[in-house]
């Protein structure tokens, strides 16, 4: 579930009513890769893919959580194109579960992939055993102004995914009481 949200973060509104994207440059692909696995390849065409496969992860979540129009709506794909990206991402990896036996069993889930592949699939196996559990009814699009994150609700009445957004809405809807 945490990887699957930051992944999905990878994403943000800047403040400025546009869009920073952590997987944007080569650098920042990178950067955020890097904390994952060390032995990620600097690839344009793998760069390309992962941004792809993280818009098809933010379109199931819209998806999930029904959305309204926001300031990432332009970079979705349809249900069934997203579906299908993410599904084909995790298959790109076959595993073969092995059993370990030196003084206990141990499984061992071993694949032939290249590291580029490894970061797709795992990214896409976080987002799907996500979705397909029952912490998915828990996904709230945070309701703070231009804010486009996702988040798994903590408690009964959060509304943000963080304080801060909360305050900007109570400042907002002052500012829109007022004016009325
Ligand atoms: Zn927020």
């Amino acid at each position: 579930m945490a990887l699957a949200l930051e992944f999905a973060s990878t994403v943000r509104h800047d403040g400025h009513g546009g869009l920073t994207d952590d997987l944007a440059t080569p650098d920042g692909f990178a950067a955020w890769t890097g904390a994952l696995a060390a032995d990620v390849p600097p690839d344009e065409a793998l760069r390309q893919r992962v941004v792809e496969l993280r818009w098809a992860v933010r379109s199931l979540f819209a998806h999930v959580v029904r959305t309204e129009e926001r300031l990432d709506t332009p970079h979705l794909l349809d249900f069934e194109h997203a579906l299908k990206t993410v599904n084909a991402a995790a298959a790109r990896v076959p595993r073969a579960a092995q059993l370990e036996w030196t003084d206990q069993p141990r499984l061992r889930h071993e694949d032939s992939a290249d590291p580029g592949d490894r970061l797709l699939a795992t990214l896409a196996t976080a987002v799907i055993e996500f979705l397909g559990s029952g912490a998915r009814e828990e996904l709230r699009a945070c309701q703070g102004p231009r804010c486009i994150r996702y988040f798994v609700k903590a408690h009964p009445r959060q509304e943000w995914c963080k304080p801060s957004c909360g305050n900007r809405a109570r400042v907002s809807r002052h500012y829109h009481r007022a004016r009325d």
